[in-house]
């Protein structure tokens, strides 16, 4: 049972934009010939087809129970992920597996229906990129030991996740793997520093803002032999598919009235997952797909926008961002937009037209939905707050069916995104966010004695006074 997987697939990278092939093992980012997105595309697939859905999912199923922990991460999906990997490939840093979590009696009512949220903060650098990054850096250990080579160079531009994610599994891998992150100067907060740094990362500030270090990276990765981390990278998407396969499992495979609401920023998650969801559907282990619900904020909704327009006059357009607190899905130019519109297709083609959603929500409803989930005992950071938004947008709207159950992704810990709640608490959010804090949702710390209070005082006085106060302010009873 615990044997590695026999069966291995036959990878190459098909070009989203002009067709063309390409073999997997080259450490490809875009398309060279037309700049690209890629897709991974497995040409033995069908061949896992000679196992029924029912045989797929005893051995996932199994594979639950298993202590090698090559297995137990998005590799217990292995055959469907990257099987092109040797088990010495596989880097393992305790990423996917992430736990559902109903929603709290107290916030179910406040949203009117049941729900659950599935706590992507509880991966290894506390976001969903880890599942990425465990796949790319996997397959990053292949290459090394099959060209021989000694020393590979990972790059990465971010200003968060993507930096603390590619850092991680960069000083886990050890020597043969340096990594570099390079962020805009001055436009960082020291949370969003403080990961790569403390991994040992080479942090690298540049003079201008975020696309100025993807212009770096790019044109290093186009003539330089180093792997860009950046989630145009094909085996990123690859990875991320292990969240679609973990929901299913954990409905026992039967998603059919399922709501997957996902933030998009790049769109590289919402693509995994709906090309996750089809596979498993494909394979006959799911026999329905559950509905996808995109969320986008209003200061950044290209998706939303496009998706909008009737079909047939839909058109494409970057649209250029206002502040946002959901940081991480700030993009005004998704870089897998072209991966969502070909996986849409397909998707409402099996699933029908309203299988796959975009809807947009307020800077003021996410900051508050964060706010509202996590006083209710769950830890969302803002794009997760961004999908309880959404939730509540398509409860009001009636979007979702009396007996759906809405599965919502907190892509990251609230602790990463923590300044953004400070900025709400002290009411200090400069205008561009237009979020105005409610005083109900604000919290802060209350002096209960002072310093200068407390001198003068023994410590039983001290405690008494002290304590007297606590008993005024909460009405406490004498026992
Ligand atoms: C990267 C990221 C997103 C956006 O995901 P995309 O794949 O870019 O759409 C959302 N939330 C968090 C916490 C992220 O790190
Ligand atoms: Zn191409």
């Amino acid at each position: 049972m615990s044997d590695f997987p026999k069966y291995r697939g036959e990878l190459e990278y098909v070009c989203l934009g002009c067709g063309r092939i390409f073999p997997m093992d080259e450490l490809y980012y875009t398309c060279p010939q037309c700049g690209g997105v890629f897709l991974l595309r497995d040409n033995n697939f069908d061949q896992l087809k000679e196992f029924s859905g029912r045989e797929w999912r005893d051995t996932f199923d199994s594979r639950m129970a298993s202590k090698d922990t090559r297995l137990k991460g998005i590799f217990r999906f292995y055959e469907l992920i990257a099987p092109v990997l040797e088990k010495e490939d596989i880097v393992y840093l305790g990423e996917a597996n992430t736990p559902i979590i109903p929603a709290s009696s107290g916030l179910r009512e406040k949203i009117g229906r049941d729900f659950a949220y599935k706590n992507d903060g509880q991966n290894p650098s506390a976001s969903f990129k880890d599942r990425g990054m465990a796949c790319a850096f996997s397959f990053l250990h292949k290459l090394v030991r099959e060209k021989g080579w000694d020393k590979v160079l990972t790059i990465c531009a971010s200003t968060g996740d993507t930096s603390a994610s590619a850092a991680l599994y960069g000083a886990y891998s050890g020597e043969a793997v340096r990594t570099v992150v390079l962020l805009p100067e001055g436009k960082v907060t020291p949370q969003q520093m403080a990961q790569p740094l403390g991994s040992g990362a080479l942090v690298l500030e540049v003079g201008g803002v975020f696309d100025d270090c993807m212009k770096v990276v790019e044109y290093l990765a186009d003539n330089y032999r180093v792997a860009l981390l950046n989630s145009k990278n094909a085996w990123r998407i690859l990875g991320q598919e292990s969240y679609a396969y973990e929901i299913a499992q954990w409905y026992d495979w039967d998603v059919g009235f399922k709501a997957v609401f996902v933030p998009i920023g790049n769109a590289g998650n919402i693509t995994a997952i709906m090309r996750g969801f089809l596979k498993i559907h494909d394979l006959g282990i799911i026999h329905k797909l559950p509905r996808i619900f995109g969320v986008q904020t209003a200061h950044a909704d290209p998706v939303y926008r496009y998706y909008q327009s009737q079909k047939g006059e839909r058109e494409y357009r970057p649209v250029s961002v206002r502040p946002s607190v959901a940081q991480a899905a700030m993009i005004g130019n998704p870089v897998s937009f072209p991966r969502v519109r070909a996986l849409v297709d397909e998707y409402e083609y099996i699933a029908g037209d309203q299988s796959f959603n975009v809807i947009q929500v307020s800077e003021q409803e996410i900051i508050e939905g964060m706010l509202l989930a996590n006083r209710h005992g769950h830890i969302a950071c803002t794009q997760g707050g961004e999908c309880l938004a959404g939730l509540k947008k398509a409860v009001r709207a009636e979007m979702l069916h009396p007996e759906e159950e809405a599965v919502l992704d907190a892509t990251a810990h609230m602790l990463k995104f923590i300044g953004f709640q400070e900025m709400y608490f002290n009411n200090e959010f400069p205008p561009g966010y237009e979020i105005v804090p409610d005083k109900d949702m604000v919290n802060r710390p209350q002096t209960l004695i002072s310093e200068n209070e407390r001198n003068g005082h023994s410590d039983s006085e001290y405690a008494r006074l002290a304590g007297d106060r606590v008993v005024e302010m909460l009405g406490l009873d004498s026992r």
